[in-house]
């Protein structure tokens, strides 16, 4: 048997993830609470590396096209609270209403306009540290078309 090793954190919330072998050449981790899913693998070992290298790697701010293919899962979105302090949250992408650019959240709930997207909110791969925040800067909004 294998030591103990450490537990895959989930890389939106920071929740435990937990082993998934639906078929015994198909094994995946996802997250207990938000059930963000890791790659899956033909192995336990390989799909317990893909869950702790999804982890370890670097966080960086989304772009539409990837918060688009993501709808189900959760990201984290960065915006101004109303007091207008930077604050993030997690979120889970509903859908994208081309149309309208109109990008709704948690089921419909809330929706974020894909025009203002980078100037005004973000989202990010998982939760974003101080420093991560501060160093990448937000678009200036120039002209208004
Ligand atoms: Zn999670």
């Amino acid at each position: 048997m294998n030591k103990k090793r450490r537990t895959p954190r989930c890389p939106y919330c920071g929740g435990e993830m937990e082993m998934h072998e639906p078929l015994y050449w198909i094994i995946y981790w996802s997250c207990a609470t938000c059930a963000a899913k890791a790659p899956t693998c033909e192995t336990r070992e390989a799909a317990y590396k893909a869950a702790l290298r999804r982890y370890n790697g670097a966080n960086r701010v989304l772009s539409l096209a990837e918060i688009d293919s993501r709808v189900g899962e959760p990201v984290c979105l960065e915006d101004y609270d109303e007091d207008g302090d930077l604050c993030y949250r997690t979120r889970t992408v509903t859908r994208q209403e081309y149309e309208s650019h109109r990008i709704y959240f948690n089921s419909g709930r809330k929706w974020y306009d894909a025009n203002e997207y980078l100037s005004t909110w973000r989202c990010w791969l998982r939760e974003p540290t101080r420093e991560e925040m501060e160093a990448m800067p937000w678009e200036m909004k120039h002209n208004e078309h």
